[in-house]
């Protein structure tokens, strides 16, 4: 029997939007499913914006790998394709004498990533480039940068269309039957048949893939939900650059970003959600954040700060661990033919977004 779609791509966030690019660039014909009445409604949409130069992630993990090859694919495609970005630069800051010694360990673990245009900067140069700041020293990382994300899931949905891509919104799939040569999916009140299936449903993954009749039940990861809130700041940007207080390792810690129209924004913060729902209410403080924030900018107007938004990272590793890699399930691993779950697709999810579509394409050919 001839399936009603080659492939289908479930969520248009904007890894799925990249992976049905890539899908239809691969000659595929591709179906996208997108639960929501538009693309990008959930983490696509909240997040920080920024291009990652690739700093923190353990060298030889899949993180690290796709978001310095990401990194510059993106840059390539936003100039080619007219998507708004900067390359804006970042410091990383140390505010204690103590934290010397991190900033000199994250440019080793850089450097072990293939990041190589770092740069120890002195708390007088940092000063120089940024009178704001106070700190005792800093790393710059020149090819950090921001994008807009709403712009680039744009034209990736316009590239994939235009390549025969059919985006179909408020689908959301609940079950999924193997048959002889491809899946069943029920989707609404309706069926339809693919040989091709890719999990991109962000924090839905974990349900899609337990909506597949034959997945094996023990490969799917523990889900944990960690909410990051921001702040913004009305008038002038405070800083040029980014601003990035060292991290623990559990995030990047609350930090400045801009976006293209020179909002200032800081943020996000971290907080484990108990019950597993993905809801946006915002639960924060100012006063916590403005505490962070003048460890490396003392002048902050905290009174000033405004309740911005939140996004949720969709974690596999819960409160206190380490953050895990990335997890992509192809058939080598679950076995089953033609079909790949995507899990744990936090940051740099969006700087990583073309790599990670390339490799998911050559998971589904082997
Ligand atoms: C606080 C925060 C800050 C971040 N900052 C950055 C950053 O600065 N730089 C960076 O590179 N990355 C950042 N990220 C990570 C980045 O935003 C994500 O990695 C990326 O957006 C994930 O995209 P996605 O397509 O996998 O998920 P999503 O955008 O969540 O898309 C998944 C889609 O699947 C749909 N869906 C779910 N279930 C179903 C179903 N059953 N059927 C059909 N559709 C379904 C959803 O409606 C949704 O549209 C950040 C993330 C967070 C949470």
């Amino acid at each position: 029997m001839t399936p009603d779609f080659q492939t289908v791509v479930v969520g248009a966030g904007v890894i799925g939007l990249a992976i049905a690019r890539a899908l239809v660039r691969a000659g595929h014909e591709v179906l996208i499913l997108e639960a929501e009445d538009r693309i990008g409604q959930h983490t696509s949409s909240r997040n920080s914006g920024v291009i990652h130069a690739g700093l923190y992630y353990p060298p030889g993990s899949l993180r690290a790998r796709f978001c310095v090859q990401g990194r510059e694919m993106l840059y390539e495609y936003c100039r080619t394709r007219h998507v708004p970005f900067e390359k804006t630069g970042k410091l990383v800051v140390a505010t204690l004498p103590e934290q010397i010694a991190g900033l000199e360990s994250l440019m080793g673990n850089a450097r072990a990533c293939g990041v190589n245009d770092l740069r120890m900067v002195s708390a007088q140069d940092a000063r120089a480039m940024e009178p704001e700041l106070a700190c005792v020293g800093a790393v710059l990382s020149p090819s950090t940068g921001i994008v807009d994300a709403p712009a680039l899931m744009l034209s990736l949905q316009g590239e994939a269309e235009a390549g025969g891509a059919v985006l179909a919104l408020g689908s959301r799939l609940q079950q999924t039957e193997s048959m002889v040569d491809g899946y069943r999916l029920t989707v609404g009140g309706t069926t339809l048949t693919c040989a091709n299936l890719v999990n991109a449903a962000g924090h839905g993954s974990w349900d899609v893939a337990r909506g597949v009749a034959s997945f094996p039940a023990d490969l799917v990861p523990e889900q944990h939900l960690a909410k990051g809130h921001w702040f913004s700041l009305a008038g002038k940007s405070p800083f040029q650059r980014l601003i990035y207080p060292l991290s623990d390792g559990a995030s990047l810690g609350v930090h400045f970003t801009r976006d293209l129209g020179g909002g200032s924004r800081f943020g996000p913060d971290l907080q484990f959600l108990e019950q597993q729902q993905v809801a946006y209410s915002f639960e924060a403080e100012s006063g916590a954040f403005g505490a962070s924030i003048s460890r490396w900018w003392p002048a902050v107007p905290a009174e000033r700060l405004q309740a911005d938004g939140c996004g949720i990272r969709p974690r596999i590793t819960r409160r206190g661990s380490a953050l895990s890699d990335y997890l992509i399930l192809g058939p080598q691993a679950h076995g089953l033919r033609g079909m790949v779950h995507l899990f744990g697709m936090e940051s740099p999810g969006l700087t990583s977004c073309l790599a990670i579509a390339d490799h998911v394409v050559e998971e589904l050919k082997g």
